[in-house]
């Protein structure tokens, strides 16, 4: 009796260390986009869920319970970094799991790597506006930038499960692969308009527009996070008028008041995008996101 105990008991060890060998990865990230990026490199080996959705202003995230919840159980934190996912820190805090925290080795920091545009030559202060202090934090509108940021996920996955390092790296690899592939098909469809003035919203196309030669004119916040103001916009106008610009670009989740007013004055085609994996139905992956705004650009120029 005494043995067939013993016995059943080393049944249910091992089919307890088999479990704990398939169970997935949890990886939680600060925005879908990221979310979208861990997948792609985590294949099956992952389970993830992004604490924000795509239709947010990624710089203002409500902190909720249920945040601090997710990050506490997480094995690998990645977020944006350059500030633009600040409002996780306070959930990185009180959530208290060393190992997601910066320096922990299931951080990842998707920013490292990124050549920064916009880096500030003067120190700002975020109360005066301007909350691009570190330079601009939207690079992950660049595709290319994409691939480091995922190169930075596969890295704390495998720091968090080194026996399935091989994995990680193929599929990062191919993961590149496919994202240079659908560039440049993307750079053929905007092709036509290089050196077109744009006006954006937010400057969150920075990095978007020096992937595809796109220049961009204004926006209509004065300063990134600064709300727009009569004054600017009609100075804003004016310049548009005289540059004649046809495309205004910006998030879906931007206010359309202003938008809609400039459109009037100046003819120019307000074009909403997704910002993030997500935003829309249908927006349900990086190169997706990157065919509906580049699809949805080239058909307001033309
Ligand atoms: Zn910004």
């Amino acid at each position: 009796m005494k043995r067939a105990a013993f016995f059943l008991a080393c049944l249910l060890g091992l089919a307890l260390s088999g479990l704990r060998a398939q169970a997935k990865i949890y990886v939680v990230t600060t925005d879908p986009t990221l979310a979208d990026l861990a997948r792609s490199v985590g294949g099956d080996r992952v389970r993830v869920e992004s604490l924000s959705r795509g239709t947010d202003d990624p710089h203002q995230v409500e902190p909720r319970p249920s945040m601090v919840v997710k990050v506490s159980r997480a094995q690998v934190f990645a977020r944006i970094g350059m500030d633009l996912d600040m409002w996780a820190d306070s959930i990185l805090e009180k959530a208290g799991n060393r190992s997601v925290m910066r320096g922990g080795r299931g951080y990842a920091d998707c920013s490292l790597g990124i050549k920064p545009l916009e880096v500030p030559t003067t120190k700002l202060d975020p109360s005066m506006g301007d909350i691009h202090v570190y330079g601009n934090p939207h690079y992950l509108l660049d595709p290319a930038n994409g691939i480091i940021a995922a190169g930075n996920i596969a890295a704390a996955l495998i720091r968090v499960d080194p026996a399935n390092r091989e994995y990680y790296v193929q599929r990062h690899q191919a993961f590149g692969r496919d994202l240079l592939n659908a560039l440049n098909r993307w750079r053929g469809m905007l092709a036509p308009y290089r050196g077109a003035q744009v006006v954006v919203y937010h400057r969150s196309w920075a990095y978007f527009m020096a992937r595809f030669g796109l220049t961009e004119l204004g926006s209509i916040e004065p300063k990134p996070g600064i709300p727009p103001s009569p004054g600017h916009v009609n100075d804003l106008v004016r310049a548009m008028r005289s540059a004649g610009v046809r495309v205004m670009l910006m998030e879906n989740f931007r206010a359309r008041r202003f938008p809609d007013m400039i459109e009037k004055q100046t003819g120019a085609r307000a074009v909403f995008v997704p910002g993030a994996v997500d935003a829309e139905p249908g927006v349900d992956s990086y190169i997706r996101l990157f065919d509906v705004i580049v699809s949805r650009l080239s058909a307001a120029f033309k």
